[in-house]
């Protein structure tokens, strides 16, 4: 009836020193794709430059500049003027 354990122990002793342990094998050099993650709100970037530009333009800032003409709010003033020269054909 509970012979199913007794199998496995005589198949555990007929692989011993032919098998590996499961916990000791070795795994194929294949690295998981590197990410590199913001510190600070935990955003996740295939490139370190991409990380580099959302710390230093977008982690943590809040879109301060409103557009005068529309809804449209952006985090930089060059968003913004990019915006106003697009949308509203504006310059400024
Ligand atoms: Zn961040
Ligand atoms: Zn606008």
């Amino acid at each position: 009836m509970f012979h199913y354990g007794i199998d496995y122990n005589i198949m555990f002793l007929f692989a011993g020193g032919v098998a590996s342990i499961p916990g000791t094998y070795t795994y194929p050099m294949v690295q998981p794709m590197t990410m590199f993650g913001c510190q600070t709100c935990g955003k996740q970037y295939r490139q370190q430059c991409s990380l580099w530009r959302h710390k230093h333009y977008e982690c943590g800032k809040v879109a301060n500049f409103q557009c005068p003409a529309c809804s449209y709010r952006a985090k930089h003033k060059f968003n913004m003027l990019k915006h106003m020269r697009a949308v509203h054909n504006l310059t400024g």
